[in-house]
């Protein structure tokens, strides 16, 4: 009795395994042929299929794949079996694992860092702090502030930070764009390569904003950290920036009339898609009104329509459309009769993002006036109001 088929000339093994496959009798196989293995396990004994097709890339040797038991061979055999009997690189598997794929992987990943040391360490012309303009300060504020590494150097990537920057993706998408557009940010040579998009041809120009680390491209005078005390605790403020600064009020106020009407939209299942009609209203709106009386007002036509829509009177979409025009309605009227609108505090999982922040508690002094008050050149007229921190 025997354990392999050593015993076997070519032509009796290639006879055995055609039975094999065509159904006989295995126990009765094994007794005619002098096996002595486990019937389940007789398949474990055929020689691997070559596949003359097929030719490692590597060692330019066919490949070959195990054969299978009679079951497993009615349902399976696919390309990713096939393998190289030298190296044993499988170059149909999702992730090839073999010494070969795993040097070549090795050494693209190492190009591909060398190519972007090359790309971000091209030298830069630093930019002097004194000449940017005040909203791209706050922004570069923001950013330190949330973000900054312990070198005083790196701004971490924002994706997976936790932290939350602005109040709508188009404010945050406006900070980083400002500060690397004048280059006051740059992309650090210590990105993560994933934050670069590689299958593409134009790899490293092309990465993901919020993936990539940046550096601070500022002159830095001898000792850094008195501008960075200058960037984290700024006193840059005066009366002369008012214009600029009643911008920015107006811009984060809008910002963050938009995020909550989003969410409360959310709460009651309605879909939100702000047009330039809303954030007109907004900004109308904010006229007269802090971004806590509008919260309320907000809350009270969400309330409105989803209970008309509850009620069966109207469609989703059509209780949603009606929201803004409603707000801006209640607005006129609590204007014309003068009523005295209650303030709504910020939802406890709706944070004050940290550009409003920033702004309103360091860069202005103003606190939460920033929320309960409408935004309006008069107050930042008066430095007593602007300083009082
Ligand atoms: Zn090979
Ligand atoms: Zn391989």
């Amino acid at each position: 009795m025997f354990k392999n088929l050593n015993h076997l000339s070519e032509v009796e093994i290639e006879t055995l395994m055609q039975r094999y496959y065509e159904g006989e009798n295995v126990i009765n196989l094994l007794k005619e042929y002098n096996l002595s293995v486990h019937a389940n396990e007789l398949y474990k004994l055929f020689p691997p299929e070559v596949c003359k097709e097929e030719i490692c890339e590597y060692c330019k040797e066919y490949l070959i794949r195990d054969c299978l038991s009679k079951t497993a061979r009615a349902w399976r055999h696919n390309e990713s079996d096939m393998y190289c009997p030298v190296c044993n690189h499988r170059p149909y598997s999702h992730k090839c694992m073999c010494n070969n794929c795993v040097e070549k992987e090795r050494l693209l990943a190492e190009y591909q860092r060398e190519q972007i040391k090359k790309l971000c360490s091209q030298k830069r012309t630093p930019v002097d702090f004194s000449r940017i303009s005040f909203e791209q300060k706050v922004f570069l504020g923001t950013l330190c502030r949330a973000l900054c590494e312990e070198n005083l150097f790196e701004i971490k990537p924002y994706i997976e930070s936790g932290e939350k920057l602005a109040p709508t993706d188009e404010l945050l998408s406006q900070i980083y764009k400002s500060l690397a557009c004048n280059e006051i940010i740059a992309v650090s040579p210590t990105s993560s390569t994933e934050a670069f998009i590689i299958d593409d041809d134009d790899f490293p120009n092309r990465y993901y904003v919020y993936k990539v680390t940046y550096y601070i491209n500022l002159v830095f005078p001898l000792d850094k950290k008195n501008l960075f005390d200058e960037i984290l605790n700024p006193s840059y403020y005066s009366t002369e920036h008012e214009k600029e600064a009643f911008g920015l009020w107006r811009k984060i106020a809008i910002g963050e009339c938009l995020e909550y009407l989003d969410y409360q939209f959310q709460k009651v299942g309605f879909d939100f898609t702000p047009g330039d009609k809303t954030y007109k209203t907004f900004d109308i709106l904010l006229n007269d009104f802090s971004v806590s009386q509008i919260y309320g007002i907000i809350w009270k036509m969400v309330a409105n329509a989803s209970k008309r829509y509850l009620e069966g009177g109207i469609s989703k979409k059509h209780a949603a459309n009606s929201v803004i025009s409603a707000c801006e309605r209640f607005a006129v009227q609590a204007k014309i009769n003068n009523w005295s609108l209650k303030g709504y505090n910020r939802p406890k999982d709706l944070p004050q993002s940290s550009l409003s922040s920033f702004f309103f508690n360091r860069v202005l002094g103003i606190g939460d006036m920033g929320f309960k008050l409408p935004p309006t050149m008069m107050r930042l007229k008066n430095e007593t109001f602007c300083f009082e921190k």
